[in-house]
């Protein structure tokens, strides 16, 4: 196979999985309109692996079959650069909403064939094959995973083995011959109901003495004893005409609680061994924030021509506050692009034969993006105009007793008052919306915090080497 359709992908969904929303239980997710829509959006991933236009960006080949560019592990630059293009690809397609469905899985796997490799080769254990298996059954047939790292976490001050409730993060409750049973809730989980399987993650570090903690696999989502809440966040009907970014578009978070799931050991990835959480957990946000600011470039480029679309709207383009403000989008937006560019092209090749991103490159970018998001959302409502909350309703603006007057009073400085109208509504949904709060929180902590962004470039950073250097200029001996 290698490469699934769209509609293989929604009938793949039918599997007797157990999710709730808004307080019942939905028999069958490709039926739900709120849920549906989150699967259409998502089979944007096979759509684009189809047409013409897209194919080669989207496909690429392994065991002499097409397979989907995602299941590519990254051996260059080249190939991160064009697993970038293809994520900001789809998510353009998306209007601003990532598919994620490729993305994320593939993250947690080259993660795994990073440290299932070092630790088979420390330790002696068998996990690699595992890994590997994995890779092959998945990008054989085409599946959409999701991750599920954050867990629930309680006392945010006191680790897994500290807190007062024992679940709060996930962990084993019983090793059996056959595999392990495990108990908690991680959070937050996007796609998970519209995906195939899910990857399980460590959240953090940890030490001895928490070895039930220390805990990764891989399951179905119909398994037995997992149960997904979905959020019910942008899930309201909406026009597509004053909403032309969230109308048709949305991902699916959901609130993951593993009931006392069995996971066979061929699924089972680390169980134990408490030294590998750290570098599990970290080696996956080398590759996901890479994904994530892959994705968020049509989100900056599009505050950019939005926010230049008005000025030349409202007539306002010549003045020397826009333009100032306009130029400092513009190079928010190319600092987010170019440095992620330059984490793919500082990358490093490591065992067992995949290319990873550089991770203080790929962190600044991140940060970078996250850090200067709600400013850069402020200067677009400057540029826009107060009617980005008080414009009138399409149906106002359309209707025989009052549409000629809107349109008379709507008028700009260019264009028709529609034009004028039609770019407010967009800026409406993707800078003062739920869909922009979602963003918002989305770019504060989805892939990890403004903080441990931080951590992990300044990590990275030759600080020791900067304060040498300072010593040696203010004359102090070493
Ligand atoms: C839309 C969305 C989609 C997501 N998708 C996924 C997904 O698919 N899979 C997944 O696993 N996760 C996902 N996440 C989770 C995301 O990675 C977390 O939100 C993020 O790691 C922050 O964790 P938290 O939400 O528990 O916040 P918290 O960890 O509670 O953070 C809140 C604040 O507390 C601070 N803080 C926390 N702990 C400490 C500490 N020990 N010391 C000092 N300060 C601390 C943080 O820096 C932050 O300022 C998603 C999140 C969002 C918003």
């Amino acid at each position: 196979m290698g490469l699934r359709s769209p509609e293989e992908y929604v009938a793949s969904l039918r599997d007797g999985r157990r999710v709730m929303f808004r307080g019942a239980w939905v028999p069958d997710v490709t039926e739900h309109a709120v849920l549906r829509k989150a699967i259409d959006h998502a089979a944007i991933d096979y759509r684009l692996g189809e047409e013409a236009a897209t194919r080669d960006l989207f496909t690429a080949q392994a065991d002499g079959e097409p397979i989907s560019r995602f299941y590519k592990v990254p051996e260059s630059a080249d190939d991160l650069l064009l697993r970038m293009r293809a994520i900001e690809t789809a998510t353009f397609e998306g209007r601003t909403v990532v598919t994620l469905i490729h993305e994320i899985g593939t993250d947690a796997i080259f993660a795994l064939l990073r440290v299932a490799k070092a630790m088979d080769r420390a330790l002696g254990t068998g996990y690699l094959p595992r890994v590997e298996a994995l890779l092959r059954q998945a990008r054989h047939e085409d599946w959409a995973l999701a991750v599920a790292q954050t867990d629930s976490k309680g006392d945010r001050a006191k680790g897994p083995a500290g807190q007062v409730d024992p679940d709060q993060y996930l962990r084993i409750v019983e090793r059996r011959p056959d595999g392990i049973v495990v108990r908690g809730a991680k959070l937050h989980t996007s796609v998970s109901v519209n995906a195939n399987a899910m990857i399980v993650l460590p959240t953090r570090a940890m030490r001895a003495g928490e070895e039930d903690y220390a805990v990764s696999f891989w399951l179905p989502i119909a398994s037995e004893g997992l149960k997904l809440v979905a959020s019910p966040y942008l899930s309201g009907r909406r026009s597509p005409v004053e909403h032309p970014l969230s109308a048709e578009h949305k991902m699916v978070e959901s609130f993951t609680w593993f009931d006392d799931v069995f996971v066979p050991w061929e699924q089972v990835f680390l169980a134990g061994e408490v030294e590998y959480a750290g570098p599990l957990a970290l080696g996956f946000v080398d590759f996901h924030r890479f994904t994530a600011v892959s994705y968020k470039l049509p989100l900056v480029d599009l505050l950019v021509g939005s926010a230049g679309l008005l000025a030349q709207l409202n007539g306002i383009a010549g003045a020397g506050h826009v333009r100032d403000k306009l130029g400092s989008l513009a190079m928010y937006a190319a600092t987010v692009r170019r440095l992620l560019e330059a984490s793919a092209l500082l990358g490093a090749m490591e065992e067992p034969g995949v290319f990873v991103p550089d991770t203080l490159t790929v962190n600044t970018a991140k940060y970078h993006f996250a850090h200067g998001f709600h400013e850069a959302l402020r200067d677009v409502q400057d540029i826009a105009g107060g009617l980005l909350v008080t414009a009138p309703a399409w149906d106002d603006f359309t209707s025989d007793d009052i549409g000629p007057a809107l349109r008379k009073y709507l008028q700009g400085a260019k264009g028709t008052a529609e034009e004028r109208l039609r770019a407010l509504y967009l800026v409406t949904d993707l800078a003062v919306s739920d869909l922009s709060g979602y963003h918002e929180v989305l770019a504060v902590h989805a892939e990890g915090s403004l903080e441990a962004e931080k951590l992990a470039a300044t990590r990275h950073f030759d600080l020791a080497g900067k304060i040498r250097q300072a010593r040696h200029l203010a004359g102090i001996a070493e």
